[in-house]
């Protein structure tokens, strides 16, 4: 696998393997690598013939200066697993690489709908604006006839989506599946900040989570709703931000049943940690 850290040598690099016939797919990390990372690979490599993983901590994109400056960066730990994994390339610029007047900010506002202010738009303002800046840049840079997202990140590949309708840009966007642990946890790079007890404390999401799911057929919203905040609720350290039912494409609560495309979120902070998780209902 080379490494790359520059879009001079990226492009050097990709044009002539295009001009050649070679599909290209990227998948945009943060780094800090797991295996939900690798389910993404693992289904790139299924599509495409060249795999470009990024791995760039985007500045942009927190709102707590603190988050990003705590944010984990194991890069030979992460090189590693993507050379064992197959991977063609790794792009890995400096921010002076994608923004070049950091930390004077650049022009960058885009209309993703009214569902960029709710959820993790209402807590992280100015989150998927800054999302969607660096998403577009590296496709700009790597050019990918498609890209790979987590279903993790709900929210962000519906912003993302968004994006590539407003902009009509043609890269196909695959969404897979959530990767866990075998307890429940969702995989994430921000697990490595739980202690022993919040690790405990952090298995209330995906069962809350569970919970809906499995009830779902059988019980009114509002009571699922309510139990699953109560599960929370009782858990010590757990501070719910948000658990909701909503529709897959406006966010919003959903009141009356749908037969499809029906998701329940949470985001809550377990001990000093954020976390994330959702489930898909139908
Ligand atoms: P991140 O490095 O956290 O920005 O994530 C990079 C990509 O990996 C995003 O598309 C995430 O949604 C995806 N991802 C993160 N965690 C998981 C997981 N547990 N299972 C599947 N995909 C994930």
């Amino acid at each position: 696998m080379k490494v790359i850290a520059t879009i001079t040598e990226l492009q050097q690099t990709l044009t002539p393997l295009r001009q050649g016939g070679a599909k290209i797919a990227l998948v945009p990390t943060m780094g800090a690598l797991h295996n939900g990372h690798l389910s993404l690979i693992a289904a790139a490599q299924k599509q495409a013939d060249i795999v470009v993983c990024s791995i760039f901590v985007n500045p942009t994109q927190f709102t707590d200066p603190k988050d990003l400056e705590k944010y984990p960066r194991p890069l030979e730990h992460d090189i590693k697993m993507l050379t064992e994994a197959g991977c063609n390339f790794v792009f890995m610029p400096s921010v002076k690489e994608m923004y070049p007047s950091y930390p004077t900010p650049e022009n960058w506002k885009i209309d993703l709908g009214p569902a960029e202010f709710v959820l993790e738009g209402e807590f992280r303002k100015g989150h998927y604006q800054g999302v969607t800046q660096i998403v577009y840049k590296l496709f700009d840079a790597v050019k990918p006839e498609v890209a790979f997202f987590g279903q993790k990140d709900f929210q962000q590949v519906l912003m993302i989506k968004n994006m590539v309708l407003e902009l009509g840009l043609a890269v196909d966007i695959v969404t897979c599946p959530i990767i866990r642990e075998t307890d429940g946890l969702a995989m994430s790079s921000r697990n490595i900040h739980l202690n022993k007890a919040d690790r405990e404390h952090s298995l209330a999401l995906s069962k809350a989570l569970f919970y809906i799911e499995e009830n779902y057929t059988t019980q009114p919203i509002d009571r699922l709703v309510e139990q699953a905040k109560a599960m929370i609720s009782s858990v010590e350290g757990v501070e719910l931000d948000y658990l909701t039912i909503v529709n897959g494409d406006t966010l919003l609560p959903i009141k009356e049943k749908a037969s499809n495309n029906t998701v329940a979120l949470i985001a809550a902070k377990v001990g000093e940690t954020r976390l994330i998780d959702n489930v898909i209902i139908n």
